[in-house]
């Protein structure tokens, strides 16, 4: 093995970050490894909507680092990447610390795409982070103790915009009128049918209005404007959610510092950056060359993660490098309070079987905390720790 004088540096501690960081370490207990994120708080996004409706406690979703990596051997530092210097191994912080490495990691996810679409960025809200999850917890606050039947829009028919849908529903019944904006021909375009079919029934029964065909063309302070085949219409509104789209979160890189398509790093099947071998990319911001798109789901960024774990080992031991592939092991999705749908690995379920079977999988995926910071009264920490020998580790997403 070559000698490591720099710790890998991962830069990221989200699912592909902290999976690649735990999996390397267990399986190469000497290796230095640096995670650095601008964030104290690991986010399991896919649980923010349980969050969101009080199905589960903040923090059971949002671990902290510290408490994650504590007693791994693994450091962790909280600092914000802002600079990439390929040909000296230099790394930029926004402290203005600078750090060298010998082998670096990207893996710093994706935030919502406005798609440059006028007053989207100014009057819309999102739901991409815990920041985005406490703007939205103090609008409704205010917002319910007004009148009933608030106009709500909630932009994008994918995974975000029903599973948000449908807890809102569920949890102010008919204090909003909810609208569901989506540009193609039908929701969940991207996901398996039978989730699709579910989700259609979910939002029928609880009266969510879908407009197909409809594309945003602006949002003001009042109004939002909507085209589809019949005509622009200026609607009123009272609360618009964005969830049409994401874009790699890459302001660290300069346009010029190395290829992308589709705006994501592209890498190759072993995820490697260009010409930089010791640099690599995984997860919502990496796209793989001549390989179909992958979905940007967690699922594939801990495959992802899994994987370049075992590259990285084989990389230090001076053997090749092996390629990456996607084993596609089923989708779930939260639709309301107490609901859901799983689809794959030959097994459909919904309703609620599929709602606490989707909280016991996810449990079983929840990083391992120090038992000093599991609370007696956790839901997902008690669960965690009996059901998760029967979950595979990569499985659903
Ligand atoms: C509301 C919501 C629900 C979702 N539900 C599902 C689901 O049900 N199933 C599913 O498979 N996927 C789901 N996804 C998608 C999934 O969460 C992402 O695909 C996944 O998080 C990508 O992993 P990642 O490691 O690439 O990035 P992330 O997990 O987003 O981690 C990126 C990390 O990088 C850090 N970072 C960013 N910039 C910097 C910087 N400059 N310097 C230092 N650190 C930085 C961030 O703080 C973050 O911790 C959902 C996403 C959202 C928003």
């Amino acid at each position: 093995m070559k000698s490591i004088p720099q710790p890998i540096v991962i830069v990221g501690g989200g699912f592909g970050g902290m999976t690649l960081a735990l999996t390397l370490k267990s399986n190469n207990p000497s290796l230095p490894i640096l995670v650095v994120d601008s964030e104290s708080n690991f986010v399991f996004k896919p649980l923010l909507y349980e969050v969101f409706s009080k199905e589960i406690r903040t923090w059971e979703a949002t671990p902290k680092f510290a408490n994650i990596f504590a007693n791994s051997g693994i450091t962790f530092l909280k600092n914000c990447l802002t600079k990439i210097k390929f040909k000296e191994n230099i790394l930029e912080f926004s402290d203005e610390l600078k750090l060298k490495y010998q082998y670096l990691v990207l893996c710093t996810g994706s935030i919502p795409n406005s798609f440059s679409i006028k007053g989207v960025d100014e009057n819309c809200y999102f739901f991409n982070d815990l920041n985005d999850l406490n703007k939205l917890e103090s609008l409704f606050k205010i917002s319910q103790t007004n009148s009933l039947n608030k106009k709500l829009f909630i932009v994008g028919g994918g995974p975000s915009g029903i599973e948000i849908a449908c807890k809102i529903k569920d949890m102010f019944r008919d204090q909003y009128e909810i609208n569901i904006v989506e540009k193609s021909n039908e929701i969940l375009s991207k996901n398996k049918i039978f989730n699709r079919e579910q989700a259609e029934k979910a939002l029928e029964n609880r009266k969510i209005n879908v407009l197909l065909n409809s594309t945003v063309k602006e949002v003001s302070e009042n109004l939002i404007t909507i085209s589809n085949d019949s005509g622009t219409a200026n609607m009123d509104k009272n609360i618009v959610i964005w969830t049409a789209g994401v874009k790699p979160n890459l302001s660290y890189l300069d346009a010029h510092d190395i290829s992308k398509k589709n705006g994501r790093i592209l890498v190759n099947d072993k995820f490697q950056i260009g010409n930089n071998k010791n640099c690599f990319a995984i997860g919502d911001i990496a796209i793989i060359d001549g390989m179909e798109d992958l979905p940007i789901t967690a699922q594939v960024a801990m495959q992802e993660g899994n994987h370049l774990a075992r590259n990285i080992e084989l990389l230090i031991h001076e053997k090749d490098l092996l390629p990456f592939e996607f084993q596609d092991n089923g989708e779930m999705i939260s639709l309301g309070i107490g609901e859901a749908s799983i689809s794959g690995l030959g097994l459909t379920l919904a309703g609620k079987l599929a709602f606490d079977s989707r909280r016991l999988i996810y449990a079983s995926k929840l990083p391992d905390i120090s038992e000093t910071f599991k609370s007696a009264t956790s839901w997902v920490f008690q669960k965690k720790s009996i059901f998760k020998r029967y979950f595979q580790k990569d499985n659903f997403s």
